[in-house]
């Protein structure tokens, strides 16, 4: 919960900080009807303990700003009188959310309210491509998204880029991505130049980073505080969830679990190391065991065909699954010993394949975790699944909005 700080308090203060306390206390009103819905101007601040003078003064900033509209009138009962009530604007800032994965591309389209309103997903194989080829496909999915929003009177103020690989978050740049062989990639400069959304600011996170804190912001995660979103594509990645808070690592290039080492003497992984997890129970991995080819995953979802194949009584296909559970389940094991979480979250294509492994990861989980008797961590099923890592980016980009509205001047219907 966000800290109230009165203005009053501040009168002597400096320039600086009071326009620090003016958009602090912007982010307080905006966050508050963005989670509790229309309401009259004295409702909020009976709420935030804000006086009633200064939600005016911000009500009155936040809808010049764009964000904020009036809503019909609030009757409070016999006693107070009639108020007019204030919303989140539905026709004015949105987040734009896009993907590269190894396999596919998405883009989704969020509201300041969190509704979605674009989304779409194509097949593409990006390791047959370059990073030109792929981006140039993801920029016109993009510009298709931003016709599609400008109908509905909204306005792009942020773009967050999902990509599978390490960033470099001060220059916006996929370090390296080991699945694609893809290195030292200017990610936020190429949708900058070519998105030609002048103002609107583009920055890049890891996918599996985006994927934990979708599962905070909507999904099975909100509930907790401690937990680990493990997502499964071609590669595996996990993020990690402390205290509320994504758990970074000193440069932010932490959570790398598909690439922990299960067996030394292992096959080979995509990016040269032996024996990695993701080298023998990634998408890849599982297909080839199964004696599937791999090649169909340019094509279709490769999981949902692994997932019929087993349904459908394929032995192969189901030993498959069952032992990258059990190597599912070594790996976790050590994140559970090092962290305690209250969750993990099987997302990704890891939430379609759930079923078929989820006996298996219990049972080397049961064994390996030290404090398994005593422990309650729930093992659950994205519900997002794929689609949490560009739904991720979609929000970061609004978080950024309810965090500090004065980055934003939306310039829509006035209404
Ligand atoms: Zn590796």
């Amino acid at each position: 919960m966000t800290r109230r700080i009165d203005s009053r308090r501040d009168e002597r203060s400096n320039p600086a900080d009071q326009r620090a306390v003016r958009r602090h206390n912007l982010s307080l009103v905006l966050r508050h009807i963005a989670e509790r819905g229309p309401r009259s101007r004295s409702t909020v601040a009976t709420e935030t303990g804000l006086n009633k003078a200064t939600v005016s003064s911000l009500v009155a900033e936040l809808i010049e700003r764009g964000l904020l509209s009036a809503a019909g009138t609030e009757y409070p009962g016999a006693v107070g009188r009639p108020a007019q009530s204030v919303r989140l604007r539905s026709d004015g800032a949105l987040g734009l959310g896009l993907e590269v994965n190894v396999d596919y591309l998405s883009v989704c389209a969020k509201d300041l309210a969190g509704r979605v309103r674009h989304r779409r997903a194509i097949a593409f194989d990006n390791r047959a491509s370059t990073p030109e080829r792929s981006f140039v496909r993801l920029l016109r999915l993009a510009r298709d998204a931003l016709r599609d929003v400008a109908a509905q009177g909204l306005v792009p103020v942020g773009t967050i880029v999902a990509v599978p690989g390490l960033v470099d978050y001060a220059s916006g740049r996929l370090l390296y991505a080991p699945n694609l062989g893809w290195t030292e990639v200017p990610v936020a400069e190429l949708v900058e130049d070519r998105l030609g959304l002048a103002g609107v600011p583009v920055r890049v996170e890891n996918e599996a980073n985006l994927g934990a804190l979708a599962e905070l912001w909507e999904g099975a995660g909100r509930a907790y505080r401690d937990f680990i979103h493990v997502s499964g594509e071609v590669g595996v990645g996990a993020g990690i969830v402390l205290g509320g808070r994504l758990f970074r690592g000193a440069r932010g290039l932490g959570g790398e679990f598909g690439h922990i080492t299960i067996y030394p003497e292992g096959p080979i992984c995509g990016c040269g190391g032996r024996g990695h997890l993701e080298a023998m129970a990634g998408q890849d991995a599982l297909m080839r065991a199964a004696g599937v080819e791999t090649s169909v995953a340019g094509e279709r979802d490769a999981s949902a065909d692994l997932a019929k194949r087993a349904r459908e009584g394929d032995r192969s296909v189901q030993v498959a699954l069952r032992d990258a559970g059990r190597l599912l389940g070594i790996g976790l094991s050590s994140l559970a010993n090092l962290f305690d979480p209250q969750a993990i979250i099987l997302g990704g294509r890891f939430a379609t394949l759930a079923p078929m492994m989820l006996e298996e990861i219990r049972a080397e989980m049961g064994e390996r975790v030290i404090a398994a008797r005593w422990s309650d961590c729930r093992m659950l099923v994205s519900e997002l699944g794929g689609e949490a890592a560009v739904r991720g980016a979609a929000s970061m980009a609004m978080e950024r909005v309810l965090d500090d509205p004065t980055t934003v001047h939306v310039a829509g219907r006035a209404s």
